[in-house]
Order: structure tokens, then sequence, then C-alpha cells
């Protein structure tokens, strides 16, 4: 797995965690690995895997580790990983970090990147957050195709997230300061954490995060 580029993205909800990811996947050829995506299209498709997520994804709460890691480490074996993946929204606590860890191997991850974002920006942006729910596609609600409700990329459903309504958003960042936030601590401690700027354009976060990753001499 030496070879390969894996590469963790953290940061609170709303921050740009899924866009920056894909945008990295986009410019390495990487495996976008998002938990939430793979979890919402599970409850949209009404899987077995989306009966049993549901309520809890609706609640803003955290499903269990030990379905998350099995997610992953499927989800890594798929041909698309094989030049390395981009980590968005896992790991979520220590024990999923450990688990990574033991998927990849010891130096398995190269790079940790902390998109860091003010609460007080969080729930504004989530709040006017919309999605495809086809292909993931991100959208603000003032954008020609939120208003319309269909995605410029793919003619699917834009919607607002269930989750992205402001009683759940706080339950969602008091989560994620319980559970996420000492993975801070966890990545530093290996020495592969950075820390971007998320309150800028996309285009300057992506710049930011590539020049980090050529600093590091990954790219
Ligand atoms: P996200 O799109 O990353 O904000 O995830 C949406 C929801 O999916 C979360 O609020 C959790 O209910 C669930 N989820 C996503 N990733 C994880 C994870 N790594 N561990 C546990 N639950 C997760």
């Amino acid at each position: 797995m030496s070879g390969q580029l894996n590469l963790v993205v953290l940061g609170k909800q709303g921050a740009g965690k899924g866009t920056q990811s894909q945008l990295l996947c986009d410019r390495h050829s990487l495996a976008h690995v998002s938990t939430g995506d793979i979890l919402r299209a599970a409850v949209q498709a009404g899987s077995p895997l989306g009966l049993e997520v549901k309520s809890v994804l609706e609640s803003g709460q955290l499903v269990s580790d030990d379905l998350v890691n099995k997610l992953v480490d499927d989800r890594l074996k798929e041909a698309d990983a094989a030049r390395g993946a981009v980590l968005d929204g896992f790991p979520r606590n220590i024990e999923q970090a450990q688990a990574l860890e033991r998927i990849l191997g010891e130096g398995g991850i190269k790079l940790c990147v902390d998109i860091e974002l003010p609460n007080e920006l969080v729930i504004g942006r989530l709040s006017s957050r919309r999605v495809c729910q086809e292909c993931g596609t991100i959208y603000k609600d003032t954008d020609i195709a939120a208003i319309s409700g269909t995605c410029e990329v793919c003619g699917g459903d834009v919607v607002q997230r269930s989750d992205d309504k402001p009683e759940v958003i706080r339950q969602r960042l008091e989560t994620f300061e319980r559970d996420t936030l000492p993975l801070l601590s966890f990545y530093e401690s290996r020495g592969i954490l950075v820390k971007v700027n998320g309150d800028q354009s996309v285009e300057k976060v992506a710049s930011d995060i590539d020049a980090l990753l050529h600093g590091r001499g990954l790219t």
C-alpha cells in the first residue's frame, strides 16, 4: 500500500470537505470515499443497510463504528482505489482512526487535511446548502439548479438534506466537537496533520491544499 496516496479530509459539516475531496480525487485520480454519501445512497435506495441507518442519519448521531469500518474496508478494495483514496467523513472518532490504520497499515495515510471553519459560519452555510440526490453535486439555495430543483450535471433532483435543518445541525456540531476533534491530536502525533482556512473561495482552499501536498513531496 506504500505507493498509494491516501488522504484524510477533516472538518466540520459545511467546511467544504465534500467539494475539496472531490477536487483532490479529480486532480490525482483517487477514489472519493465519503461514508455520508454511501449511507445516504443506501437510505435513498431503501436497501437493508439504508433501513438500518435511516433514523440515525436523520437524528444527526453517528452510526456504529463496526458498520462504517466494514463499509470503508470493502470500499477501499474496489479497483478505483488502487492509486489511493480521499477519505471524507471517515474517520469520525479515535476508534475509526485506529481501524483505518489497521486497514491501510502503518504509514498508509500520507496526510490529514483539516479544513477550519468557525461555528458561526457553519450554520449559515449548511442551511443554504442543497445537494443532488443522484450525483452529490453541491449547490447553494440561490443557484439556478437549486431553484429549479434539477442538477446541472446529471439531471437528478436537487434537495435539502434532512440533516441540514438547524436543530439537527446543532446536534451534528456537538457530535463533531465531542468525537471528531480528538482526531486532530491523533494525526498531529503522527506528524501528518495540516490545516487550511476554510473561509476562502473553493479555488483558494484547493490551491492551499495542493501547496501543502507539494510541500511534503506527495505530488
Ligand atoms: P456526513 O455527510 O459526513 O455529514 O454524514 C452524514 C451522516 O452519516 C452523519 O451525521 C452520520 O449519521 C453518518 N455518518 C457518516 N460518516 C460516518 C462515520 N464515519 N461514522 C459514523 N456515522 C457516520
